[in-house]
This record gives C-alpha cells, sequence and structure tokens, in this order.
C-alpha cells in the first residue's frame, strides 16, 4: 500500500519492546515503539529505527523476603543480531566512544539498528550498560550515542533519509550532530539550524514537569554534547538553563506531537511559555494487534463466529494457571477478575481500590473480588517501591484474592491484557498520557474501568464498552482529587460492574463486543501510522 514517494523515515527511541526476551524495553515507550516498528513492517511503510544494544537491559525486579522490590542485572545476550561491519566513533569527555552497530530484522519489525558500546577497545564500554540506569553525565553519554553515534550510522550504511523523528527527547543531540554536519559542510550556524529543524519531528509523552530531564549547560559542555558547533549562549537560547531536553526537542523540530487528544491539550497547556517552539498535535497511540490480541476474539465480534465468553474464558482460564504456576494462588474463574500493571508511581495509584477497606474488604475476603496486580518501579525510586511493598502486603492480607506478579514484562502484559475480565486505570488526571495497555484489553474483549484520561475519553461509552470512573474532575489538591477518585471508582464498581458481571451475563457479553467493535480499528497501529504520515511527516 505505501508507495515509493512517501518520505524515508529514521525513528530514534532509547527502548523498543519487540519480543520479550529481547531485553531492550522498561515499559510504554519501548511498548510503543516496537509496535511502531512492526506496523511498519506489515504495512509496507519505509521506516528505519535507531536504538541502543543494552547490556544488561532495564531491571529484573524480583520481590525479596522483606516484601519490597530487589533488582537484578543479568546479561544478555543476542544471537540473532547481525553484525553489519559498522562502527562509528563518537566523542564523549574528550574520549572516543566506539559504537558498534548492529542489525536486528527477526520479529516482524523493520530494520532496527542498533548502537554497541561494549567492546573491549572502550574505556567507557558501559555506557550502554543499563537502560535509564544513571542520571546526570551517564544518562547525556547514553543519549548521545543514540543520537551523534545514530546518524553517524545512518550515514556509514548509506540509508537515506527524509525525516528524523524523535520519540521522546532522548534522541535531541542527532539534531545537534544535523547542525555539526551542515556547518562543517559551509553553511552558518543559524542557516544549519533552520535547515534541520526542517528535518526533524518529536513525540513528546510525559505530562508530568518532574518526567522531563534536563541537564546543566556545564555538564553537556564537558560531555561534549555541543559537538564543537554550540556555544552555552546557543544551548541556553534553545533548552534553556538548566537545558530541558523536550524543551530543546520543540525549538529542534518542524512539528510536534502529543500521544492522545487529551494529551494534546494538556501538552499544549504545559508548554505555552515556550517561545519558538513546533506545534504539538495530537496523534493518539496505537497498539499492534497481532501481538496483543487473541484474533479469535475480533473474529467473534466482527463475524459472529465462535462465543465470546467461551473464548474469553479459555484465556481467562490461562492466566489463572499461569498465576498458579508463578505464585501458586488458584484464582477463581467465576469470579470477577481485575488486571492492574503500570509503572509503580505514586500518580497511578494502584492502591487506590483498597483505600476505603470498608467498602470492598468483605469482597476481596469473600473472593467475589479478585485482582492481578504488576508493575515495576524505577531502580533508583525508593517511593515506587514502597508502592510496590504496599501491593504486596494486599497479597498478605488477602491470600487467594489479591495477586502481585514479580518483573512486570511482555509476557505478563499480554496474557493479563487476554484473560482478565476488567482492566483498572486510576491515574491523577490528566498524567496519563495515553496508556496502551488499555486498547489491548478492549480488543480482548476485557472491559475497561478508567478514570477519562490518556486514550480512554476517545473511546469510552459508559456501560456500553466500559466504564468511566468519575467524571473528568480535576484537582490540584491531591488529597481532595483522590477522595473523589475513590468514591467514583467505589461507585461504578459495586453499583455497576459487579451486578453486571454477577447477575446479567447477557449484558456483560454485549459489552465485550462492544468493546471489540469500537476500538480494533481506531486504535490499530495502522491508523496510527497513516495519521503519521499524513500530519507528521509530510
Ligand atoms: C502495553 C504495555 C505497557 C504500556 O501500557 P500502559 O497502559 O501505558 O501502562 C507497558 N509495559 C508492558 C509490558 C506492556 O505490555
Amino acid at each position: 500500500m505505501a508507495s515509493e514517494s512517501l518520505p524515508r523515515v529514521a525513528y530514534f527511541c532509547m527502548e523498543y519492546a519487540l519480543q520479550n526476551d529481547f531485553k531492550t524495553y522498561a515499559g510504554g515507550l519501548g511498548i510503543l515503539a516496537g509496535d511502531y516498528l512492526k506496523g511498519a513492517k506489515d504495512h509496507g511503510f519505509p521506516i528505519v529505527g535507531i536504538g541502543i544494544k543494552w547490556k544488561q537491559g532495564y531491571t529484573d525486579q524480583i520481590i525479596g523476603r522483606d516484601g519490597r522490590p530487589v533488582d537484578t542485572y543479568p546479561v544478555y545476550q543476542y544471537p540473532f543480531l547481525k553484525d553489519t561491519g559498522v562502527t562509528v566513533s563518537v566523542t564523549i569527555r574528550k574520549r572516543e566512544v566506539k559504537c558498534k552497530v548492529w542489525l536486528c530484522d527477526e520479529f516482524g519489525n523493520a530494520p532496527l539498528y542498533l548502537l554497541d558500546t561494549d567492546l573491549p577497545e572502550n574505556e567507557d564500554s558501559w555506557i550502554c550498560g543499563q537502560l535509564y540506569g544513571w542520571f546526570g553525565e551517564e544518562r547525556i553519554a547514553q543519549e548521545m550515542v543514540l543520537g551523534v553515534g545514530g546518524v553517524r550510522a545512518l550515514r556509514a550504511l548509506n540509508i537515506p533519509v527524509d525525516v528524523y523523528h524523535f520519540n521522546e527527547g532522548h534522541a535531541l543531540f542527532a539534531g545537534f550532530e544535523l547542525v555539526r554536519e551542515k556547518i562543517a559542510a559551509g553553511q552558518s550556524f543559524n542557516d544549519a539550524l533552520a535547515a534541520t529543524r526542517n528535518e526533524i519531528v518529536f513525540t513528546t509523552h510525559t505530562p508530568v514537569i518532574q518526567g522531563n530531564e534536563s541537564h546543566y549547560l556545564d555538564r553537556l559542555m564537558y560531555m561534549g554534547a555541543d559537538l564543537g558547533v554550540f556555544s552555552r549562549k546557543q544551548l541556553n537560547e534553545l533548552g534553556g538553563r538548566p537545558f530541558n531536553m523536550t524543551v530543546g526537542a520543540l525549538r529542534l523540530s518542524r512539528k510536534a506531537n502529543a500521544v492522545a487528544q487529551l494529551h494534546g491539550v494538556t501538552a499544549n497547556k504545559m508548554w505555552q511559555d515556550v517561545s519558538g517552539r513546533a506545534e504539538i498535535i495530537a496523534i493518539t497511540n496505537a497498539i499492534h494487534i497481532p501481538t496483543w490480541v487473541d484474533q479469535r476474539m475480533i473474529t467473534a465480534a466482527t463475524e459472529g463466529t465462535g462465543d465470546l465468553w467461551t473464548l474469553h474464558q479459555e484465556n481467562k482460564q490461562a492466566l489463572i494457571d499461569f498465576v498458579a504456576d508463578r505464585t501458586g494462588v488458584k484464582l477463581k474463574p467465576d469470579s470477577l477478575l481485575i488486571g492492574f500493571s503500570r509503572r509503580a508511581v505514586a500518580y497511578k495509584r494502584s492502591d487506590l481500590i483498597f483505600r476505603d477497606p470498608g467498602l470492598t474488604d468483605k469482597f476481596f475476603q469473600s473472593g467475589e473480588l479478585q485482582i492481578i496486580f504488576s508493575g515495576k518501579a524505577h531502580p533508583l525510586d525508593d517511593s515506587g517501591k514502597s508502592i510496590v511493598a504496599n501491593l504486596v502486603a494486599m497479597t498478605k492480607k488477602y491470600p487467594g484474592s489479591v495477586v502481585f506478579l514479580e518483573n512486570y514484562d511482555m509476557t505478563i502484559g499480554s496474557m493479563l491484557v487476554r484473560g482478565a475480565d476488567v482492566w483498572l486505570n486510576n491515574p491523577r488526571r490528566p498524567q496519563e498520557a495515553s496508556g496502551t495497555s488499555g486498547m489491548k484489553a478492549a480488543m480482548n474483549g476485557v472491559l475497561n474501568l478508567s478514570v477519562l484520561d490518556g486514550w480512554w475519553p476517545e473511546a469510552c461509552q459508559h456501560g456500553v464498552n466500559g466504564w468511566q470512573i468519575g467524571d473528568g474532575y480535576e484537582d490540584k489538591d491531591e488529597k481532595k482529587l483522590d477522595e473523589h477518585d475513590m468514591k467514583a471508582l467505589h461507585d461504578v464498581l459495586l453499583n455497576e460492574v459487579m451486578p453486571t458481571y454477577y447477575n446479567n451475563k447477557e449484558k456483560w457479553v454485549e459489552m465485550m463486543k462492544q468493546s471489540i467493535l469500537t476500538t480494533y480499528e481506531k486504535f490499530a497501529m495502522k491508523r496510527m501510522l497513516e495519521e503519521y504520515y499524513e500530519l507528521l511527516y509530510r
């Protein structure tokens, strides 16, 4: 379907989730990038990916004896990667760092080139050690490998590029390299900057200010991220002081996008004071259906072949067996089963359902409510680890009804979004950028129960294809917001979700069908790719 005349895109991202054992991903950003590359392959779009070969991945996070998460870092080998024979150099902290370029074309993805610093000749061979492993200097070094090394790899491999797409601000130094190339070819700084801006598009993700990385100008200069062409003053003009990677990317791209319609509104508000920045449009994320969805569910809903309930019960049983295998807990196939897997951070409020025990305690005791949690905390985030520990404590309080699956990954994710009955999501609005796990669940006939955040306002028909928690209420006072949403959650859970599940199976199955029918096209990767080409790449 795609033609020769489409712009050729190089897509830069710190992480790619292509397959579970390929530990080059941490979470949602990588899931999006992996699904995007698979969609590009499926639909014939001329895209290449640029990333990093992480020696130890993100973290294998298990639960220790004290009930708190413990990080482990096995070293992974990937014999399926092909050696391109290409090595490029990047000067970091005045030392030459060699980056070997690997090709991955194994998992139904468009070509993905991965840079690797783990070479005997490198003094700084650990740069590509751990994904999001360190802050400060090491993070800048990783980003220089991705950005500067990435552009140099494209040149060495002779891959022509029309559009450079940065998925998150991590890739910004690729733009610096594009500027440097043009200055080396004789252009003035301002001409080079303008021409470079014309080649770059940027996807912004995190709607939480603190989540947007920044660096001291001194440190950028010391690392050599200026590439000898940016003065301190010019860096300041681009990204401010300290230098904000998102602000820099917004000013060095011709167009930017947010990852859901509501996120578009939030992102424009958030960055409204940034002068001379790219316009931020909204292109809602999507998923690669063959990776995440039981195709039999879509066929049953669209063509009426097969019984949705029976197929779903099969998937639920598979999840129950998986849980029994991993934890020894035997969940009940005929009791309501909720799935919740999220990165462990406060705004996602994973414990909201427990906060008024008077309301849900008896149902967790009796097993009429069952819930499976999963999710990692960032290795350096102690408060995130306390959130996990609190969930683990709940599994002790309600053994048999509450489960925590350690070391959340693609395997756990795909079991949960197929086999739960309900997919719960209750972040503080509007802090969820998109939330693609909800799309995966919806297309599997797993009903979303979510606050109106991220993608859900675009799909939710309350009581028809899932449920909304509350009414889109927002409040700067977190205590008041939590109180409001907790009441709203209990209200819809106890008065709508549970009665429908236990007393009106016919309606439930009809809702499953509507969940699939209202999402399987709109949130498929094909739609997102087409919008990228129409609204971003042209
Ligand atoms: C889908 C998925 C995500 C992203 O989902 P969110 O809804 O954004 O949290 C993260 N991790 C894994 C393993 C996934 O499968």
